[in-house]
């Protein structure tokens, strides 16, 4: 397990993520309040590690835009680099998309105009990201989309000259054909396809193909205007128009942001409804003002010395002599932060483990970090732990999941999505109100397949899953 330091007077609270070199965590402030992500990379892992977060640190200085994840600063501690960045408190988008079915359009179209308009600020830097997907697409506390993870992303204009990419990478059924078949590609193109399938994505529910290859039959349908078709004929005409222009084989002939900025159905206005407006409303309150909401919004966090997590505690010492240990920063809410990284250690990191205890303390109530993450993927039970958890193996087991119990109240869950792939999440089992939260969080995969397997246990948990819906104060 990665080494995550103490950083004085920000708690660790909770894991929000896992990338394939790392993890990000939540920090929270105990004075002030402020919550940040911090991304830990153990650079150690792969060879080319280290150049890939240097190129990551450099491309996150460039950038400052409201529709990109604010890059606070970074520091190393021998192999591990930490990157600070802003929080989304909103989750993934895909967590937002609901499987074979997608979202209401007008949702879509806002979230996609803001995708195109960091694309667009990214392009005119002469950077590419290379991945963009849901699971790369969060959103802040009032929902609005934020581009993160910047691991692939590469500079394609330098002092105006364009050169063209060969690296083939990113996330197959995202990618642009001539990725696939071209040595050589230009980059804007590749990112504005990928916007096109996230588009898809977030209208239908469902990914249109594996890749774009005309062996694959559903891409040669698209190709032959087979409209009438899953996921196609699930979208409305006028979406549907613009993603024949921006899904368009030929790169040359794929539409260009401006392109599609003047597109009918890109800037109609929808009329939100008045429960929209309400929930809007509600949902603009700052998160770290005290409300209440409902159990699924709720995502009770524990505070880093009670938490449950195998965290471990760095041990080396930044050393600035030596300057093993690099630290820069932008923010100026980040200087308490910088000064005060002391990175004390605790007399005894296990009992800040306090696994064995989890499922014993008492509500959150008593927490005082207690944040929100916005997660559907996520129920309340209404038997006691014990019985959650083993109601949640066996349904793995009926499934042909392979399961582990990760930690002492963590099962790891390992299978295959429908297209074959890999697919590894994670089930925290948290007590909050003297009820049992189950929390699933994808570790590797697609996001969609995801949410497609959560809803499936979840339709088998149905007898042992609490409707009540309580609200619960926050912080
Ligand atoms: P990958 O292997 O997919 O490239 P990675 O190591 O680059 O992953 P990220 O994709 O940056 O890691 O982050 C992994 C996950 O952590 C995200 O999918 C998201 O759920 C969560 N996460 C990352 N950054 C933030 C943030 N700023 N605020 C909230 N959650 C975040």
């Amino acid at each position: 397990m990665m080494a995550v330091p103490f950083v004085q007077d920000w708690d660790l609270v909770q894991t929000l993520g896992e990338g394939a070199y790392g993890e990000v965590r939540l920090l929270v402030n105990r004075k002030t309040e402020e919550a940040v992500a911090v991304k830990v990379v153990d650079t150690s892992r792969a060879a080319d590690c280290p150049e890939n977060i240097k190129k990551e640190v450099c491309i996150n200085k460039m950038l400052n835009h409201e529709g990109i994840v604010r890059f606070y600063g970074h520091r190393r501690e021998g192999s591990i680099q930490y990157l600070f960045l802003e929080y989304c408190s909103g989750g993934e988008l895909f967590d937002r998309i609901e499987p074979d079915i997608g979202m209401p359009e007008a949702d879509a179209q806002k979230f996609f105009q803001q995708l195109l308009a960091g694309v667009e600020y990214l392009h005119s830097l002469g950077i590419t990201h290379r991945d963009i997907k849901p699971e790369n697409l969060l959103l802040d506390d009032r929902d609005n989309l934020k581009i993160s993870d910047f691991g692939l992303a590469t500079v394609f204009r330098h002092h105006g000259r364009e050169r063209k990419l060969a690296k083939v990478c990113g996330t197959l059924p995202y990618v642009a054909p001539e990725l696939l078949s071209c040595k050589e590609f230009r980059a804007e193109p590749v990112d504005i396809w990928a916007c096109g399938i996230v588009l898809t994505a977030m209208l239908a529910g469902e990914l249109p193909w594996d890749q774009p290859g005309e062996s694959y039959q559903e891409y040669s349908d698209w190709m032959q205007k087979k409209t009438y078709l899953s996921p196609w004929k699930k979208i409305d005409a006028a979406p549907l128009s613009l993603l024949a222009k921006i899904l368009m084989h030929n790169p040359e002939k794929r539409f260009t942001v401006p392109q599609i900025k003047s597109d009918r159905w890109f800037s109609k206005v929808f009329r939100r409804g008045v429960k929209r407006a309400l929930a809007l409303a509600s949902d603009s309150v700052g998160s770290l003002s005290k409300q209440t909401r409902s159990d699924m919004d709720l995502s009770p966090i524990r505070n880093g010395r009670s938490s449950d997590e195998q965290v471990r505690f760095s041990t080396s010492q930044p050393d600035p002599v030596t300057g093993s240990s690099s630290w820069e920063h932008s923010s100026p809410n980040f200087d308490s932060m910088v000064q005060q990284i002391s990175f004390s250690q605790p007399a005894c990191p296990d009992h800040m483990l306090l696994g064995s205890q989890l499922l014993g303390t008492p509500g959150s109530s008593q927490n005082p970090w207690q944040r929100l993450v916005k997660r559907m993927t996520r129920f309340f039970t209404k038997v006691d732990a014990n019985l959650s958890y083993t109601s949640l193996i066996e349904v793995c087991q009926k499934m042909g999941f392979m399961w582990k119990k990760s930690c002492t109240n963590q099962v790891t869950v390992t299978t295959t999505d429908r297209r074959n792939t890999k697919l590894i999440f994670k089930v925290h089992l948290l007590e909050m109100d003297e009820r049992i939260l189950l929390d699933f969080r994808l570790s590797k995969g697609d996001g969609l397949e995801f949410k497609r397997i959560f809803l499936k246990i979840r339709r088998e948990l149905s007898d042992i899953i609490s409707n009540q819906k309580v609200s619960l104060p926050v912080i």
